[in-house]
């Protein structure tokens, strides 16, 4: 098939080798969470503009399995790790964080589809972090003491993840790390 980006034939799939955004681990701390990024933003903000067509779905598994991948090789988990993703809820036929949650089993996180969902349907695009203060997602779940991996497509100003982790450990979760694909700081 054509490269998406180039648009030269290859056989590597929807982006040839040479296209292929560089991998590159980053790491902020978010509520005393260890959140690791693989990719900046720059890297893949073109690939981004993607995530609500049809084709989204496709690009965001290229982009979780070579994160996924990279981070196998390099980190190994306890057992009984389990990972949830932020709004884990079907928009324009796929779920974001879903994706990302299944191709990180290969690193021994047990994904739990369909937690965290939010309750206000707010969007943070474009948003002041004021706006997002002041404006909570609601995230629901139904976890409780569990050894938790929280996981997101983008982490910008971080609001989503703390509130996530709050609610986690309001629920004596044990929030471990935070993986997003990438951090939209770099
Ligand atoms: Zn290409």
């Amino acid at each position: 098939m054509r490269c998406l980006i180039c648009g030269v034939w290859n056989l590597n799939g929807l982006i040839c080798k040479k296209c292929m955004p560089t991998l590159s681990l980053g790491k902020r701390l978010v509520d005393g969470v260890s959140v690791y990024s693989f990719y900046a933003f720059s890297e893949i903000e073109f690939l981004l503009h993607f995530k609500y067509q049809p084709i989204g779905s496709r690009i965001m598994t290229v982009l979780a399995r070579w994160a996924s991948l990279y981070f196998s090789q390099n980190f190994s988990f306890p057992h009984g790790l389990v990972g949830v993703g932020i709004d884990d809820r079907i928009k324009n036929g796929y779920s974001h964080t879903g994706i990302i949650l299944h191709q990180f089993k290969r690193c021994g996180i047990q994904p739990i589809y369909g937690e965290l969902k939010a309750k206000n349907p707010v969007s943070y695009a474009g948003k002041s972090l004021q706006y997002r203060q002041a404006n909570p997602k609601g995230f629901q779940t139904q976890l409780v003491s569990r050894d938790v991996v929280v996981m997101d497509d983008v982490i910008t100003t971080g609001v989503s993840l703390q509130e996530a982790i709050g609610l986690l450990r309001s629920k004596n979760n044990r929030v471990i790390l935070a993986l997003t694909l990438c951090d939209a700081r770099r």
